[in-house]
């Protein structure tokens, strides 16, 4: 039994869980947050606000792309998402159960796995006893090619392959 899971328990958050979340932090529900929840809570992969914002404004045009913004920002700051960088360096954000994690990310096709093991923990305590810092987070990405996206052979082992042959 591995004392230390890397993986956390994945259960995402239902609508009802989130409002209840987002009213114990004082956040009213109107329509367009609630389109906006509409919008990202079932999605496995991760997503920028743009698509949002597309995908909102097509169900209704009176959410603004600003309310998109903040709301996105307001389920990253109760967990609800989280916020990560792509390879490409933009932002996106993927659904979350509460709780601080990281993320390893697919460069080819975008595939999240979350990790709950945090290795950023040291440094930080290191950081505040030396610096005095208040540190209140970090980020932190790995990036690779997920095992669908590694079908192609990697160049150089055909070479390789024909010298162990001979
Ligand atoms: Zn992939
Ligand atoms: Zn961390």
């Amino acid at each position: 039994m591995d004392a230390h899971p890397v993986l956390p328990n994945p259960s995402p958050p239902t609508a009802t869980d989130v409002m209840a979340v987002l009213a114990e932090h004082g956040y009213r529900m109107t329509a367009p947050r609630r389109a906006v929840l509409a919008a990202v809570l079932g999605r496995s992969r991760p997503f920028t606000a743009e698509q949002i914002v597309t995908e909102v404004q097509t169900a209704n045009l009176e959410t603004g792309r600003s309310t998109v913004y903040r709301t996105l920002e307001i389920l990253a700051s109760v967990d609800v998402l989280t916020r990560f960088l792509q390879a490409d360096g933009h932002p996106a954000y993927i659904v979350g159960v509460p709780g601080h994690r990281h993320h390893l990310v697919c460069s080819d096709c975008g595939a999240v796995v979350a990790f709950t093991r945090c290795p950023v923990d040291d440094l930080v305590r290191d950081l505040t006893r030396d610096t005095d810092f208040a540190i209140h987070g970090h980020l932190l990405e790995v990036f690779g090619v997920c095992p669908d996206c590694r079908d192609e052979p990697v160049s150089g082992m055909p070479e390789e392959r024909l010298v162990q042959a001979r």
